[in-house]
């Protein structure tokens, strides 16, 4: 059953070791099939060593398990949550990389401080806030979605896709798990870059509007003009 898809998911995730996001078993990626309703997700606390696509786990949107003779991940309820609530999202990524982690535990949005920052996210990368003790004695994983959901009430989750939750550590999503990997690496260094100007000038404004603007829709939307055009059938840029 979806054997694509767990091969994809399968990618997705060693890809976030080679790129450095994740050590150990600290991450998950997933993606859905969203004519069948289902999606795929690393099984929990196995070794990437160990990981392979017939361990990937087929899930459906009430968190049944389908397929597969492991545990989903622990995180398996947050992405749920997400694929209900980020209508025409593919894919979703979590990792527990260091720099935007050092946002999330910090509980401070990523503010757009320059042009690598406007060109993948175009308003400032949101930060939780933090769960409520009763929020974390039962459905942690799942109020853990709902949290994101409610930071992204009067965001726009396409054209900022990622999050940082306070205290934890960022989750990214994409139009596909390409894209939210992706999105996953340019967090990663974007954190990297304005941590990294924070510490000369702390006080530093955020990019005035005019150039965040200008360097998003160069690269996405209907004026876009960055890379090469799109074959006829290719999927429509967020
Ligand atoms: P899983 O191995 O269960 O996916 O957990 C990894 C993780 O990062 C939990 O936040």
């Amino acid at each position: 059953m979806l054997e694509a898809l767990k091969e994809k998911v399968f990618r997705a995730n060693m890809k976030l070791v080679e790129a450095g996001l994740v050590i150990l078993t600290w991450g998950n990626a997933s993606g859905i099939d969203r004519s069948k309703g289902l999606m795929v997700i690393k099984p929990s606390g196995v070794d990437y060593d160990e990981l392979s696509p017939e361990k990937m786990v087929v899930v459906d949107l009430n968190g049944n398990v389908l397929e597969g003779g492991l545990r989903p991940s622990s995180d398996t309820p947050t992405h749920i949550v997400l694929y209900r609530n980020f209508e025409g999202i593919g894919g979703i990524v979590h990792t527990h990389s260091t720099w935007a982690t050092a946002w999330a535990q910090s509980r401070s949005p990523i503010p757009s401080l320059g042009t690598t920052h406007a060109d993948h996210f175009h308003n400032e990368i949101p930060c939780t806030r933090l769960l409520r003790e009763e929020e974390t004695e039962e459905n942690y994983e799942m109020n853990t979605g709902r949290v994101i959901v409610e930071t992204f009430a009067s965001k726009d989750y396409f054209s900022t896709p990622g999050v940082l939750v306070a205290g934890h550590a960022p989750f990214t999503w994409g139009k596909n798990l390409d894209d939210a990997v992706n999105n996953s690496v340019v967090l990663e260094e974007v954190a990297r870059m304005a941590f990294l100007t924070k510490m000369l000038k702390s006080d530093v404004e955020t990019l005035p509007a005019h150039i965040i603007d200008k360097h998003y829709s160069r690269k996405h939307g209907k004026n876009a003009y960055y890379g090469q055009k799109k074959a006829p059938g290719d999927a429509p840029d967020r």
